[in-house]
């Protein structure tokens, strides 16, 4: 969880409707999803919770250790990448998610516990469920200060501030005023010409920009 997300979080009041994942993650045992569970009861928010309990190898890893690292990690991994699917498919309606694992850990765990060939394996396996959970890679950052599509819009139809929309706070386009525009030039398209992301080769050099900023304005906060 990022330092303004815990601030927020510290007042549910305010919280930012652009926190839409928040991560509770610790050492086993201090209380990781009772916080989860009260966080995502006064955010309103979708629980994830981890299977550890589900997982009938765990008790076994806990007593012979190496022996059952394999199969216990695989099961977490089958796990994470269900979740994962399961939070893809309701991302256009679900506002904000808490959960009380880092889905980044099922990774590192994986590397502390298991031999090299093991290793190997869960890698491969990883590699063709396909997991990738968002990565925020600063996009808002720009569109915050740029609002080129917005100035060039012939039709106004992409809003100065963002909107509420069932229940997430975007950037906003009414198409009531964009198709008749669109039709009329038969696909206008000038909001996508215009952004800087659309600059072919352009968007790692901007996205690392961004990010790097980002960490100067987080270090002069702390
Ligand atoms: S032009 Fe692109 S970067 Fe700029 S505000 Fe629009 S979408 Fe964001
Ligand atoms: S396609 Fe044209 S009319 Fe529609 S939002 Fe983009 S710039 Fe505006």
């Amino acid at each position: 969880m990022t330092r303004s997300e815990l601030l927020t979080v510290g007042n549910p009041g305010k919280v930012s409707h652009s926190s839409r994942f928040i991560a509770v993650d610790g050492p086993i045992g201090v209380g990781k999803t009772s916080l989860a569970r009260r966080l995502a009861d006064s955010l309103s928010a979708d629980l994830v919770l981890e299977e550890a309990y589900e997982n009938p190898f765990l008790e076994r890893f806990y007593l012979d250790g190496q022996s059952a690292a394999l199969p216990a990690q695989m099961f977490f991994l089958f796990a994470r990448a269900r979740q994962i699917e399961s939070l893809r498919q309701s991302d256009l309606f679900t506002s904000v998610r808490v959960s009380d694992y880092l889905f980044s850990k099922d990774r590192l765990f994986a590397e502390l516990n298991l031999s090299a060939d093991e290793l190997s394996l869960y890698k491969q396996v990883e590699a063709t469920l396909a997991i990738d959970a968002p990565v925020d890679i600063a996009v808002d950052d720009l569109c915050t200060s740029c609002r080129r599509c917005t100035i060039d819009c012939p039709p106004d139809a992409i809003l100065d501030d963002k909107q509420i929309v069932r229940g997430v706070e975007k950037w906003y386009v009414d198409f009531d005023k964009c198709i008749p525009y669109f039709a009329m030039t038969e696909g206008c398209g000038i909001c996508i010409e215009v952004c800087p992301w659309s600059e072919p080769g352009r968007g790692v050099v901007l996205s690392e920009t961004l990010l790097k900023k980002r960490r100067e304005r987080s270090d002069v906060i702390r």
